[in-house]
């Protein structure tokens, strides 16, 4: 491993005489000793002073080894950055309030005083809030309000290695409000990158050439496996691959499985725990755990517990648990070497959420998860030589995603050169030219003298923290008297599922769903449910007989709440248009039509603006159905590209919407 000229380090030793050791199993250590037995400890008084002298510092260290949840509280705890508030930015909501969680309970306090967060649509900050665990996202649109960040005195970018596009705005927008703030003689920002990956010359020349601080993590050693031909099926051998170590291990060892994404974990899960129950005594129980993004933080919290004594924990995870969350007790990591992300083509303007193989980054990153506590295995569900053909880094998200919504913010921040924004990797100028020819057939921009320039329409649009072309269909939702409606809509969508599916029960959930399910399309089946959940006051009984998930139900009224607020401060007038809902799915035609869908002879689908080859879900209410026409949400492509939450529309609403577009690119013609 090679470090950088001048990089400070610490070295943490393994295992100090005289530490404490951390117990394992259901003997809890007090939260105190934990602290002091996480290797950063050791650095605390080294780090402290480093930290304090600068302004800009890349905080590099090991998963685990307490960068997230210490490093905040020291600064507090010795008084840096005490004129303000600290902020740590995370890429992913779970990660934010699960840390924040943490922290306030390693501070003995109540989660929203001392310590708390702010993902998008929840809030749970107070005036006495000095530690705020927030999205990425969430500071970059307080940004637009408040451009030099002037509530902040530091500003801690976290999981900076996994370069979403939010941190990577970031990047530009903090060292701005830095270099502005010294301009005009106000309290210094001070930015502290932290990153669990070695590769950090981008960051430290792009800060200014600042100083690196390595924390010298207990990394055991690993051994890695890989099959010996490629797999076609992976889940299928990650399920050999748990039982065979089940089998062959002792109990106490855990296993961690990367997938892809709920569904397959849902199932993989279901799939272990019928295997469990029927082998023979001699191999010990076993509890499987799910991890992903959209599961209750409650059940999230379960990977955290040790399992019962004598009983192995399986642990089916998305790449949440590559670096943003640890797992104690891991000694087996299974890697399917696959994930899903976006990706996106500029030339079609297409973006799609795609399973797709890993960077060798990455696979490092999950092979490490094995060595936290002792030495460790990974078994790779790849070939030695399909693994040399990763690419070596994840390919930041900024070059691979739609950057419309990005560059609406830019815009709204006052950032008119989009193309010379200090970028840290730029994206490339198709790319920008297709966000801007986005932006543009919604009106959010228009082109003048060889400039983009914001629009009304497009200010407004950027007052909601929404895709533009969700922003677009509340705005428009007052020319179809549907406004209530599609706040609903939009709040139902911006949620994660707020329907729930045990598969082990699909005939019962059949049978619920059947009547709410509307004949027009998911959208409008989503309204049903959330129309009869107000109805019965969103009683608790009568989620768990409909098969509602009710904790998300209550967000869907919270979003519904703070959209609501958006739109009276932008004076729009708020109507519902009761049962006449073909007033609802023209709006949404209207502001969705660049995601529409067309019926072909052959019963097969071609999206309206690429002329891609697309397919109905068969999650949809509308996969039996085929109507001519569909709006859709998004694209999700896996064996084929799938729509995901399709709407029923007419052709006639789409060349209304967009007459030239459709006229010029696809010859829809009026029925
Ligand atoms: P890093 O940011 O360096 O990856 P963290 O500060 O996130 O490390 O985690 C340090 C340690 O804190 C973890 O190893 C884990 O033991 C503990 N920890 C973090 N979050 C939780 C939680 N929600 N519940 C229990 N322990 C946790
Ligand atoms: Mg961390």
């Amino acid at each position: 491993k090679k470090f950088k000229p001048g990089s400070v380090f610490f070295r943490l030793e393994k295992n100090k005489p005289g530490m404490l050791l951390p117990r394992k199993g259901n003997v809890t250590t007090p939260i105190d000793v934990q602290r002091k037995q996480l290797p950063i400890y050791q650095a605390r008084t080294r780090l402290v002073n480093e930290l304090r002298q600068l302004h800009n510092a890349i905080v590099i260290g090991e998963t685990g080894s307490g960068k997230t949840t210490q490093i905040p509280q020291y600064l507090f705890e010795t008084g840096i950055g005490r004129q303000g508030l600290i902020a740590i930015t995370q890429p992913r909501r779970v990660a934010a309030i699960s840390l924040a969680a943490r922290v306030s309970e390693e501070k003995r306090t109540q989660i929203g005083k001392l310590v708390g967060y702010t993902v998008r649509f929840e809030d749970v900050t107070s005036p006495e809030t000095k530690l705020k665990f927030m999205t990425d996202g969430m500071l970059l649109r307080e940004a637009i309000g408040d451009p030099m960040l002037l509530r902040y005195t530091v500003v801690v970018l976290d999981e900076a290695h996994e370069r979403t596009v939010h941190t990577d705005v970031l990047f530009g927008v903090v060292k701005s409000a830095q270099r502005r703030r010294r301009e005009l003689n106000k309290i210094p920002l001070k930015v502290i990158v932290m990153s669990a990956t070695m590769d950090v010359d981008l960051f430290s020349e792009y800060f200014n050439k600042s100083p690196v601080l390595y924390l010298e993590g207990r990394q055991h050693p690993i051994q890695i496996y890989y099959t010996k031909q490629p797999q076609s099926d992976y889940l299928q051998a990650a399920l050999v691959s748990v039982f065979q170590i089940h089998q062959e291990a002792p109990q106490s060892h855990d296993i961690l499985v990367f997938m892809t994404g709920q569904e397959e974990i849902e199932a993989l899960a279901r799939t272990c725990r019928d295997i469990a129950k029927h082998l023979p005594d001699s191999c010990g129980p076993m509890v499987v755990i799910p991890l992903y993004a959209s599961l209750p933080p409650a059940q999230q919290l379960r990977v955290f517990q040790p399992a019962p004594k004598g009983c192995r924990k399986v642990i089916l995870a998305t790449n949440i648990a590559e670096t943003s969350v640890t797992i104690s007790g891991i000694k087996f990591v299974i890697d399917t070497g696959m994930v899903k992300a976006k990706r996106f083509n500029p030339d079609s303007g297409l973006e799609v959420l795609a399973v797709q193989r890993v960077s060798k980054a990455q696979a490092w990153q999950r092979a490490g998860r094995a060595g936290r506590e002792d030495a460790g295995f990974c078994y790779r569900l790849y070939t030695e030589q399909e693994f040399d053909n990763f690419t070596p880094m994840t390919v930041p998200e900024i070059q691979r995603c739609n950057l419309a919504g990005v560059m609406l913010q830019l815009m709204a921040l006052g950032i008119p050169d989009v193309m010379n924004f200090d970028f840290m990797s730029k994206p490339s100028p198709e790319a920008v030219r297709s966000a801007v020819d986005h932006l543009e057939l919604l009106g959010a921009v228009e082109r003048k003298d060889g400039q983009v320039l914001l629009t009304a329409l497009g200010k407004r649009m950027a007052s909601f923290p929404l895709e533009p072309r969700y922003a677009k269909t509340i705005l428009l939702s007052p020319d179809f008297s549907c406004s209530e409606e599609i706040l609903s809509i939009v709040s139902l969508l911006s949620v994660d599922t707020v329907l729930y599916n045990p598969p082990a029960r699909r005939d019962e959930v059949l049978a619920a769903r059947k009547k709410f399910t509307s004949s027009e399309g998911d959208h409008m089946t989503l309204l049903n449910v959330y129309r009869a959940f107000k109805k019965v006051g969103g009683n608790k009984e009568w989620c768990r007989e409909n098969f509602v998930n009710s904790r998300n139900m209550g967000l869907v009224k919270d979003v519904q709440a703070q959209l609501r607020e958006i739109c009276l401060k932008l004076n729009l007038k708020l109507e519902s248009c009761g049962a006449d809902t073909g007033n609802v799915r023209r709006c949404l035609a209207h502001g969705m039509f660049i995601n529409a869908a067309e019926l072909q002879p052959d019963g097969s689908y071609l999206a309206l603006d690429t002329h891609q080859a697309v397919a109905i879900h068969p999650s949809s209410v509308l996969f039996q159905a085929k109507p001519a026409y569909v709006v859709f949400n998004e694209l999700l492509y896996t064996s084929r590209c799938y729509m995901r939450d399709l709407c029923l529309v007419d052709a006639d609403w789409l060349l209304d919407a967009a007459p030239e577009y459709f006229g010029r690119k696809l010859h829809l013609s009026r029925s």
